[in-house]
């Protein structure tokens, strides 16, 4: 797949037509960036969430989970600045009438920035042959270079003005670099408006005693807020850390990539408590861990890379993205961010409750520093089942469409087929299906040609395709077909479980790690 629009239609319109994503209240027309997930999403989406639970809970003593309300005291949201500062910038083109956020404007112009540098590599790569060296010549190549220096000084530029509130002056960065409306290519811009992106919403039977709240904005403050409840009813010592995943609501300005931006979506966050001075450790750790978890699921290291902050957030003292090659290119998949005392810190000044942890060892009690991990499950979702989306030539030079999920993650594990729906075949695939399903998701499939039901479980990701076929009723063994090689084995009914738990287990893909 070269076309990079084309293969992100391919992804959208697979995920429909496969029962993985659907628009919400489509018989309405739609509700833009809401989308629900289908039968099969559901189960990609809760195995996502799931390996991310046991990485995270699981598998840490000093880790425990958290499940937050959506709805909070609004007080919270004055204490976490999000009241005064969840802002987006907004611009507007007054010709296209279309509505951008002025700091994607700038960061996309720097991205095509980057795309010269790749070709320029490309380039290089195809004249040196084997003696290329890809780092000493972006070191020292004056074009790369000079690429490099531009998109430094405007991101930093642009860092800086965002910092300092200076809205006329990311309005004059984008006049100057003539960054033009991307659907029409005008340059006629309106000044630069921050925006907030909360949802109000009310509590309460009369509109006299109604209470105004939000929907939660990110799913962080659930945790703050409960900090020492959790730790003094677990009993927790420093470091220590509360997971949680849920719902989180934003008025996104510009919402046109399909799940990755959505207006409901759901994150899957870590707060790790820790002594104030070892944020720097706990940072490295967790930027260290956190990738890790991304490459044990086999999806391609050059997929993956950190982008550090120039511009922070008001709470944060260090922050990196893991970004991943979307097909529109990489974009942030998960934050890391030192938070230091700043929320804690703020919801003691706000609730006028003590939020301090004393320790022991020092035998004084402080507010400590936090070390956040954030990801959105649905971003997640995006990432491994555009990876996975694959259209193979075939030596007959037929094309195969199969989603290469790794197979830890797939929504279905196997389907079980009957060569033919007579003979007493589907009774012993039946009887199959009905002893492994205590274990995996498994399906039961007798429609149509065997060939068509193998490529109807690769276009869904099913790792293994049993076959129950006449001789089975003689040796009791069935063909179980793999879904990336397509090749054949013929194994005994008893042996399935084990081969399939093999391949599938969380504990052996964890273990990657
Ligand atoms: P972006 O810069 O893309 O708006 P962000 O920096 O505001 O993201 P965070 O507040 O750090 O994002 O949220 C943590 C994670 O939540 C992000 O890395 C992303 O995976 C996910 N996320 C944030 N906003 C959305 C959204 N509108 N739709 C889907 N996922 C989201």
């Amino acid at each position: 797949m070269t076309n990079q629009p084309d293969t992100f239609k391919k992804v959208i319109s697979h995920a429909k037509e496969y029962g993985f994503v659907f628009q919400s209240s489509e018989i309405y027309d739609g509700l833009s960036a809401v989308y629900d997930y289908a039968q099969n999403g559901i189960e990609l989406k809760k195995n996502i969430r799931e390996y991310w639970w046991k990485a995270m809970v699981q598998m840490n003593d000093n880790i425990v989970g958290l499940d937050a309300a959506i709805f909070m005291h609004p007080t919270t949201w004055k204490a976490s600045g999000h009241v005064d500062a969840f802002n987006d910038p907004l611009i507007d083109n007054k010709d296209s009438k279309k509505r951008y956020r002025a700091d994607v404007l700038i960061e996309d112009y720097c991205a095509k920035i980057e795309t010269k540098i790749d070709k320029e590599i490309k380039k290089a790569e195809k004249r040196f042959g084997d003696s290329f060296n890809k780092d000493e010549f972006i070191s020292t190549n004056t074009r790369v270079i000079s690429y490099q220096d531009k998109i430094k000084s405007v991101l930093s530029r642009m860092g800086k003005s965002l910092e300092n509130e200076d809205l006329d002056d990311v309005k004059a960065l984008i006049e100057e670099l003539e960054i033009a409306d991307p659907l029409t290519g005008s340059k006629n811009w309106t000044d630069v408006k921050q925006f907030n992106l909360m949802f109000g919403t009310k509590l309460g039977a009369s509109a006299e005693s109604a209470m105004d709240l939000y929907l939660r904005p990110e799913t962080a403050q659930g945790i703050f807020v409960n900090f020492l409840n959790v730790q003094k009813t677990g009993r927790m010592k420093i470091p220590f850390g509360i997971a949680q995943t849920g719902k989180a609501f934003r008025n996104e300005i510009v919402a046109r990539q399909f799940i990755f931006r959505m207006r409901e979506f759901e994150q899957m966050e870590l707060q790790f408590f820790i002594k104030p001075g070892t944020q720097v450790k706990w940072y490295e750790y967790w930027k260290e861990a956190r990738m890790k978890w991304h490459l044990s699921l086999g999806m391609g290291s050059e997929n993956y890379r950190f982008h550090d902050h120039d511009k922070l957030a008001h709470y944060a003292d260090a922050a990196s993205d893991i970004e991943f090659k979307f097909p529109f290119g990489f974009k942030e998949l998960e934050g890391i961010h030192s938070r230091t005392d700043f929320d804690l810190n703020q919801h003691q000044t706000h609730s006028g409750k003590k939020l301090q942890y004393f320790d022991h060892e020092d035998n004084k009690s402080y507010t400590p520093y936090v070390l956040e991990t954030s990801i959105g499950l649905d971003r997640m979702f995006l990432a491994v089942f555009s990876n996975a989306l694959t259209e193979e030539t075939l030596e007959n030079n037929t094309t195969r469409t199969v989603l290469k999920l790794p197979s830890v993650l797939a929504p279905t594990k196997a389907a079980i087929l009957p060569l033919v729906k007579k003979d007493g075949l589907p009774k012993v695939a039946k009887s199959i299906v009905k002893e492994l399903k205590w274990d995996f998701n498994v399906v039961y499939d007798e429609k149509d040609a065997v060939g068509r039901r193998y490529r109807r479980q690769d276009a869904l990701g099913t790792p293994f395709c049993v076959t129950v076929d006449h001789d089975t009723l003689e040796d009791d063994c069935v063909t179980i077909r793999f879904r990336d090689t397509m090749n054949q084995q013929r194994v005994k009914i008893g042996d399935l479980k084990s081969i399939i738990e093999n391949e599938v287990s969380m504990k052996n893909w964890l273990k990657k790690m």
